[in-house]
């Protein structure tokens, strides 16, 4: 892979001239970084869900799957650059091949940093419009990606495609807005897999960048309504979960949207809600709700 090898290269001449500018300090951030990216690799895991379909986690970034066809794969979200190498090799133990198509769930990093180490090998990647638009633009502030890592085929809003690799058909769906604007749900039909990535999570509340609360539940009722009791299902954070799962997380998203909806109606302010602790038989389950309350209660206070 091309750009790995070359974002290697740079990062290592890079750090050799801070090294003979800034000596000793520097050459302990060195060794830091380096230490940190073998951890991040030892970290993979793969391990089988159903079917032909395993998922990839640890690394630091959001869970990968992938469809191991017979001598190829075919791969949804990307992790770090610097794990190309490390994930490309743990895909080729399980599916004999090369990833012959990327999926990315969402344009947020840590679904799409690894892009351009496997467009750059020849992977077809698909996403939804708003990928490419981010990627092309840059995100949080940074320059914009590799080429290699901008999206080959795009869908728009509401749209879906339904791809055969090795015979089993993979259903790509825009789901509308919820964590991200271009959220899609990747239903692997054969192997009975959903992967979700961060429109669900087993153990973090919602996070509401650039969407809304109602799509979180109606992407995860389109996902149950695809589902048997034997479906299994990969969110972008946290260990494959079943039916059941789901659905205590859309329960939990309308018990608490409605116990907002109604302090807000009462007049409550932003203060007020969060002392009422409107998601406190949930914490055990989904963590901290610091982060969520408050943008839900902008959302539905319409602010
Ligand atoms: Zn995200």
């Amino acid at each position: 892979m091309k750009f790995t090898t070359q974002s290697h290269r740079q990062g290592f001449e890079l750090m050799l001239t801070y090294l003979s500018d800034r000596g000793r300090f520097l050459s302990v951030l060195f060794f830091s970084l380096f230490s940190l990216g073998l951890s991040a690799q030892n970290d993979l895991k793969m391990e089988h869900v159903s079917g032909n379909v395993w998922m990839l986690s640890g690394g630091g970034y959001a869970n990968i799957s992938v469809l191991a066809g017979d001598g190829r794969a075919l791969m949804v979200d990307s992790k770090r650059p610097e794990l190309a190498e490390a994930i490309r090799s743990m895909v080729l133990e399980i599916s004999g091949g090369e990833v012959e198509y990327m999926i990315n769930g969402h344009a947020h990093p840590d679904h799409t940093d690894g892009n351009a180490g496997f467009g750059e090998s020849g992977a077809v990647i698909i996403a939804h419009a708003e990928v490419r638009r981010v990627l092309m633009a840059g995100q949080r502030g940074g320059p914009p990606a590799p080429k290699a890592a901008w999206p080959d085929i795009v869908l728009s809003d509401g749209s879906s495609m339904t791809l055969y690799f090795d015979g089993e058909p993979v259903t790509i769906m825009h789901a509308r807005p919820a964590h991200s604007p271009g959220n899609l749900i990747v239903h692997y039909q054969q192997s009975n897999v959903i992967h979700l990535g961060d429109l669900f999570s087993p153990e973090r509340y919602p996070v509401l960048a650039g969407g809304s609360i109602e799509g979180f539940v109606e992407g995860n009722e389109m996902a149950l309504a695809l589902a048997d009791d034997s479906t299994r299902f990969i969110a972008g954070n946290g260990i494959a979960s079943q039916r059941a799962d789901v659905q205590a997380y859309i329960n939990m998203v309308k018990t608490v949207r409605d116990r907002v909806v109604q302090m807000i109606s009462q007049g409550l302010d932003l203060d007020a809600v969060l002392a009422a602790d409107p998601t406190a038989e949930f914490d055990s389950t989904w963590g901290d709700p610091g982060r969520f309350l408050p943008g839900l209660y902008r959302e539905l206070a319409g602010q």
